[in-house]
């Protein structure tokens, strides 16, 4: 078999996974992502996700890269998985806003034949929604108000055309420190297709240690918006969804059809 200058004949081919971490606590890594990272020699990631996963990556090569350095983090990943094995590390799930998609392209760009995997991990919408009770029963739509990568006016629309079916709509990205304003521009989008007492839900910092889940209204959240920051994720609910309290906690539940049907 032909080797490429960079791979020795004697040593075994690299790989690369992109590994999924979930939202925060190493009890929601799945399993076979535990089970990558353990056999990695070597891990790349910015510094917030190599803290959360310190006690799995002793004796490993380190790799600390900082936010807003994706490309060049993918390039190093494929460029050193052609002889270690190589572990990306991304949070929630990798092809979900994450790192799958650049590194995926940069291998293909590359015309790479080194092995790949992508692992999933627990998304912010999945993490949220289980703090929430049941937001997302049927059909949803994600959308991301990060305007870095995708130019507002398409985010708009593609707002414009989630409320309009009336399901609900989960926001990542909602705000940054730089970026106030298309928040409360989503809210008032929200407000032309849904009822003022649609409820909305703000999860900050999903399994983390200051996890905090509010819940208000479409005509609400505007008193709430400094609970919404870039550690946020929201739910907006649809024309289905009610808010609900119990035992002093409270949260969305979307029915998703089975009173229509059953008596219980
Ligand atoms: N790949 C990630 C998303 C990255 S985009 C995933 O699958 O979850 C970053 C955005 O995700 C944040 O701005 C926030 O909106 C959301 N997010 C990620 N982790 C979160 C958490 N633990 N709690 C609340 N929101 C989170």
């Amino acid at each position: 078999m032909a080797t490429s200058p960079s791979q020795s004949p004697d040593k075994p081919l690299g790989r690369l996974s992109v590994v999924g971490l979930g939202p925060g606590s190493e009890e929601m890594l799945t399993y076979k992502a535990v089970k990558a990272i353990q056999n990695a020699t070597v891990i790349i990631g910015n510094s917030f996700y190599l803290d959360q996963i310190s006690s799995l990556t002793e004796g490993k090569e380190i790799i600390k890269s900082s936010m807003g350095q994706e490309v060049n983090r993918a390039r190093e990943s494929v460029r050193r998985a052609e002889t270690e094995h190589v572990v990306m590390i991304s949070g929630g799930d990798p092809g979900i806003y994450g790192m799958a998609g650049i590194v995926l392209e940069v291998l293909l760009h590359a015309g790479s034949h080194i092995p790949f995997e992508v692992i999933p991990g627990v998304t912010a919408a999945s993490a949220g929604a289980s703090l929430l009770g049941s937001p997302l029963s049927g059909d949803f739509c994600v959308i991301s108000l990060s305007d870095l990568l995708t130019p507002w006016e398409v985010i708009e629309k593609r707002l414009h055309a989630a409320f309009s079916m009336q399901v609900p709509v989960v926001l990542y990205n909602p705000k940054s420190r730089k970026r106030v304003e298309q928040f409360s521009l989503a809210m008032r989008i929200a407000g032309i297709y849904l009822a003022p007492e649609t409820p909305v839900g703000i999860v900050q910092n999903a399994s983390r240690l200051d996890e905090k889940v509010f819940v208000s209204t479409i005509a609400g959240v505007t008193e709430m918006t400094d609970m919404v920051d870039m550690h946020s994720v929201v739910f907006v609910g649809g024309n289905e969804s009610t808010s609900w309290r119990m035992n002093g906690r409270e949260g969305i539940i979307t029915r998703r059809g089975y009173h229509t049907r059953y008596v219980y």
